[in-house]
């Protein structure tokens, strides 16, 4: 049973990329009729940001993939939060010293800066592992007695719980996106488990957590990488089966060069970090994707492509179709970049398919002046002007003309569509709608067009003007579908008030 899991730190900014991982693991779990598991990891209380784990259960809820489980939800395998797991890490740490794999280390951050200077000024770098460990004047239980070690535990002098890591040992890695990886551990730091706190770092907490909630497979971003030669060392230490592992893709900046950053989002006119914030202190929370106006559909569909891809020209994927056709093996090692055009596109191809309904309550929603208009008619606009809208928020520079007489008329377009004998030609046109009794579009535009024809009348010279009286502009969907809408009366008024 396929069993995998999105462990985000609720420090803040869930990022485009992490919006991608959960994606990612989603996809996977679903397609093969497995878990998906939240895991929240607030091990490092210091970062821990108020009201991050809700916006996250949120963003997941919004883009439409529940966890299985996780906090709050169906508690099998939990506590969820690893704050709440505490009391779980510190036997495994023990048993990793007890076994060997393991060390205390009692040095102080200022004697650790000391040896790193000390390294430097030699033109060396200074590694916490074998080329050291049990050398110099580091402080750990390799170098001390089983006495002094523990009487400095009693007297509660800060420690470290170090991994020993291997000297002169290659170690075979496997990612199912990577394939085989070797690794000199000769290059490996000794990394911090656990901390005399009672806190386990992230590597001792995520493989606990990972074993003890049967994670079958561990898919992350690929600044993880660098853990994973560790990640393997600890299952073996620990005597566990290593799940399988797929590490995604960099997310790239919109040029193509460099890593996706916060500030890329600024740039871009709209946030980089979708459904949460960047610093809360200094940035509006409430803005993201959905804030902005993007359909969970478009900010979904768009993610699927940012490392992976059918091998097909379809680019149109729901999310039904994406667990039908997600697989790991089409992930790309090369990073993806991130194009904000593209997840424009998205949007306006999503924004099509919307239930018009929910578009025009949403329409009605953000405009003041639109209390009082009839939900249907909304709803009728809508559909003359969608297809040029990529968000909600374009409708109204796309429609105004439906629902407001033009308070001024474009300086460039009245030049060019106001002539002399303009005014001839409007007051015949409104003589010919006054006597239009079936007021229809294909009604008008027979009229309308025949009176063109036989009068032998420029095409121009009548719509044109017609259309500046309506819109104000020269734009905007059907003159005839226009003039519908806002009936015989209104059009009849814009077409006095413009030759008037
Ligand atoms: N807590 C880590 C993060 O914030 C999880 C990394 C992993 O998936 O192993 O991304």
């Amino acid at each position: 049973n396929v069993r995998v899991r999105f462990a985000p730190s609720p420090t803040g900014p869930l990022h485009i990329g992490g919006v991608r991982t959960a994606l990612f693991n989603y996809l996977f779990a679903k397609k093969h009729g497995g878990d998906f598991i939240l895991r929240i990891e607030d091990t490092d209380q210091n970062r821990y940001v108020e009201g991050a784990e809700k916006y996250i259960i949120d963003a997941l809820n919004w883009c439409r993939m529940p966890f299985d489980e996780g906090p709050g939800k169906n508690q099998k395998y939990g506590p969820y939060r690893q704050s709440e797991r505490k009391s779980i890490y510190k036997q495994y740490a023990q048993q990793l010293i007890e076994s060997g794999h393991a060390y205390y280390a009692f040095d102080t951050s200022e004697q650790l800066d000391f040896h790193r200077k000390d390294h430097e000024a030699k033109g060396k770098t200074f590694i916490y592992n074998w080329h050291n460990r049990e050398k110099g004047r580091l402080i750990n239980s390799l170098v001390l007695s089983t006495k002094e070690t523990q009487s400095k535990i009693e007297a509660g002098e800060d420690y470290v719980i170090r991994f020993k890591s291997p000297q002169d040992e290659t170690l075979h890695l496997k990612d199912i996106i990577r394939g085989d990886i070797k690794i000199d551990t000769n290059i490996l730091d000794d990394k911090v488990l656990f901390k005399s706190d009672g806190m386990p770092t992230y590597h001792l907490a995520n493989i606990v957590d990972d074993h003890l909630m049967g994670i079958t497979h561990v898919i992350r971003g690929e600044e993880w990488l660098p853990s994973l030669a560790l990640h393997y060392q600890l299952y073996q230490a620990l005597g566990w089966e290593t799940p399988e592992f797929a590490h995604l893709p960099l997310i790239l900046k919109p040029t193509g060069k460099g890593k996706l950053s916060k500030r890329d989002g600024d740039k871009l006119g709209f946030p980089v970090f979708p459904l949460e914030w960047e610093d809360p202190k200094t940035h509006d929370i409430s803005r993201g994707y959905k804030e902005d106006g993007y359909f969970p559909e478009a900010v979904v569909n768009f993610l699927a492509f940012l490392g992976w891809n059918p091998g097909t020209e379809q680019e149109i994927f729901s999310l039904a179709d994406l667990i039908d056709a997600f697989d790991l093996n089409r992930v790309n090692k090369a990073g993806a970049r991130f194009d904000p055009d593209k997840i424009k596109w998205f949007n306006h191809h999503y924004m099509q398919e919307q239930p018009q309904s929910e578009l025009a309550e949403a329409f009605k929603e953000q405009y003041a002046q639109l209390s009082d208009i009839d939900v249907n008619y909304i709803e009728l606009v809508i559909g003359l002007v969608k297809e040029r809208a990529t968000f909600v928020s374009d409708f109204w520079d796309l429609s105004y003309f439906f629902f407001q007489a033009p308070k001024s008329y474009d300086e460039k377009a009245s030049k060019k569509a106001l002539k002399e004998d303009t005014k001839v030609i409007l007051n015949a046109v409104i003589e010919l709608i006054k006597n239009t009794e079936d007021f229809t579009v294909e009604t008008l535009q027979t009229n309308i067009k025949s009176w063109i024809t036989s009068n032998e009348i420029g095409f121009g010279k009548v719509m044109m003007p017609l259309r500046l009286a309506l819109v104000g502009a020269l734009q905007g969907p059907d003159v005839f579908d226009i003039m519908f809408m806002i009936g015989k009366p209104e059009t009849v008024k814009r077409i006095q008030t413009i030759i008037k």
